[in-house]
């Protein structure tokens, strides 16, 4: 699972938990979303503008 991150106000997209609100359950791969998926918290960034972060796995919580 990645983790996805709007530059503009830091809104972060996980794979594992998707963005239900916006109609993408969780597990939605970053791959599926559409390329104009616009940031949730923003809608100034779209999908292209996100930054991959390296996510922790096995890390725990
Ligand atoms: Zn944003």
């Amino acid at each position: 699972m990645s983790i996805y991150v709007c530059p503009d106000c830091g809104y972060q997209y996980d794979e594992q938990s998707g963005c239900p609100r916006e109609g993408y359950p969780a597990g939605t791969k970053w791959a599926d979303l559409p390329e104009d998926f616009p940031c949730p918290d923003c809608f100034v960034r779209e999908k292209p503008d996100f930054v991959p972060i390296a996510s922790t796995e096995g890390s725990g919580d």
